[in-house]
């Protein structure tokens, strides 16, 4: 597999070389003609998503399919206005010059991507990459193997294979390819991989993108449209794939006087969503392979978590389904409640006062999202200047995903970089320009600094 990663390098650096994929026309082309993938096979990119995962067909439409047809007209909406020069002013020492910021592409691009959204979270960045005028290699997730495979038959079908390649495989191929000289790493998944990650691009000063994941928290007041709240928590938590989601809520905090108003009405809505026996649902995503069902599990057979059940808890290895299951005050040293869940188990830990909520959060390291239920305008702001995440709602959970003008990325422990809309340019180095004028020399201008996270106010 070395040989084959080096010979893969060197056919897409020397396509990239030749310019291939630097032209405007190449680009739209290639983003044309996945938009046409995605049109003309969206029963098979379907079908794969529920071998994969059960997924229900009306999620992997709204949340894969629908999502990265988006992600490609917007690029190719404003793609020639991306790829425009961006005019600066000049500085007193450079008068009378002028002074631009010029994107140009990196190179070549290593996508490795994650089992959970397989389709989406594989594409996005693909697109990205080719929306800034790079060659790029899409590794896809193995654990989500129909969506792999499908990758592989597709693409070369549809998009220029000299420039768009696809390499299948698990850690043996991924580490093959992390011995080559990438010009950016997109990585997708969890923060032990991405060390390993990092520690490969470290070694060739490539730089990375880690789109990773964490304990998104939620906060829900007792001054809040208690109905409208459980609902929207149930289809950010059980209707995305099952909690198999990076912003997915991992668990609630609320007050202990509102936790049983709160646990009542997260009942009424799943009774509605699916019914009395929610292993029998069609609209409820299977875990993706035995062995993350056994790490769930295994987090609600600890005794210590098995009695705090006070709805779900059902399991059924056979078809790998496990029921939503909501738990209140687990022990906050119990796995459940240290690690990531990434799965339907959604714990509510209860405080005296709301306002504690905050610092319960700061405690921890910083999520990917963070949610907020209220009506108290106070409490918002308290919530969104004080707490650090990668994106932030209030009123609402996981839809600032949907915003192709917003950044989406982690800060600190769930993420560095950040992708979607115009910043899919992520594979684009603004590369600033001096254009003298007269007698003057401008030197280079100073970066804009890359936007680190989002904050949203949703109400
Ligand atoms: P995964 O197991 O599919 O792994 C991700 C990729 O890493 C795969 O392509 C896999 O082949 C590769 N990989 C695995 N082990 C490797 C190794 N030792 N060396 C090199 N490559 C290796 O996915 P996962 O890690 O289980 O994904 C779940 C995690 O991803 C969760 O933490 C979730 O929150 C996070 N996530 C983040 C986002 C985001 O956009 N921020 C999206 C989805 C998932």
């Amino acid at each position: 597999m070395a040989a084959s990663a080096a010979a893969v390098m060197e056919e897409l650096r020397g396509s990239f070389r030749e310019g291939r994929t630097r032209p405007a026309e190449w680009r739209t082309a290639q983003l044309r003609a996945l938009v046409r993938m995605i049109e003309e096979k969206e029963d098979d990119i379907s079908n794969a998503l529920h071998a994969d995962l059960a997924k229900p067909r009306m999620e992997a439409y709204l949340h894969e399919i629908s999502l990265a047809k988006g992600a490609c007209m917007f690029a190719l909406k404003g793609l020639k206005n991306w790829m425009k020069p961006d005019k600066v002013p000049s500085a007193i020492t450079t008068f009378p010059s002028t002074a631009q910021i010029v994107p140009e592409p990196l190179g070549v691009v290593l996508v490795i991507s994650a089992w959970n959204y397989p389709f989406l979270l594989s594409i996005e960045p693909v697109i990205g990459a080719i929306a800034a005028g790079n060659a790029v290699v899409l590794k896809p997730s193995e654990i989500a193997p129909a969506t792999s495979s499908l990758f592989a038959k597709l693409l070369p079908e549809y998009v220029d294979s000299s420039c768009i390649k696809v390499v299948e495989g698990g850690v043996t191929e991924t580490g093959a390819l992390l011995e080559q000289k990438w010009d950016k790493i997109f990585y997708t998944g969890n923060g032990n991989v991405a060390r390993v990650v990092l520690a490969a691009a470290a070694k060739h000063l490539t730089p990375v993108a880690l789109e990773l994941g964490g304990k998104c928290p939620v906060i829900v007041d007792s001054n809040v449209d208690l109905h409208v709240a459980a609902k929207r928590i149930a289809v950010g938590k059980w209707g995305c794939n099952n909690g198999q989601a990076c912003i997915a809520p991992d668990y609630i905090i609320t007050t202990k006087a509102f936790v049983t108003e709160l646990v009542d009405s997260l009942k009424r809505v799943l009774e509605r969503f699916y019914g009395e026996d929610p292993l029998q649902s069609a609209d409820l995503s299977r875990i993706v392979n035995i062995s993350h069902f056994g790490r769930l599990t295994k987090l609600i057979d600890d005794k210590e978590v098995a009695t705090k059940i006070q709805l779900g808890g059902q399991t059924d290895q056979e078809q790998l389904k496990i029921a939503p299951t909501v738990l209140v005050d687990v022990p906050l040293d119990t796995a459940l409640m240290t690690g990531e869940i990434f799965g339907p188990l959604l714990p509510i830990i209860t405080v005296d006062k709301i306002e504690e909520s905050i610092a319960h959060i700061n405690a921890g390291a910083k999520p990917l999202a963070a949610y907020l239920f209220t009506k108290d305008k106070k409490l918002q702001q308290d919530f969104v200047s004080n707490v650090s995440a990668g994106g932030m709602l209030v009123n609402d959970v996981a839809l600032h995903l949907t915003n192709p003008h917003l950044p989406f990325g982690g800060v600190g422990d769930s993420g560095m970089g950040s992708y979607h809309g115009k910043l899919q340019l992520l594979c684009a180095d603004p590369c600033a320009s001096g254009v003298p004028e007269g007698e003057a020399l401008a030197e280079l201008s100073s970066l804009p600094s890359p936007v680190q996270h989002s904050r949203i106010v949703h109400v």
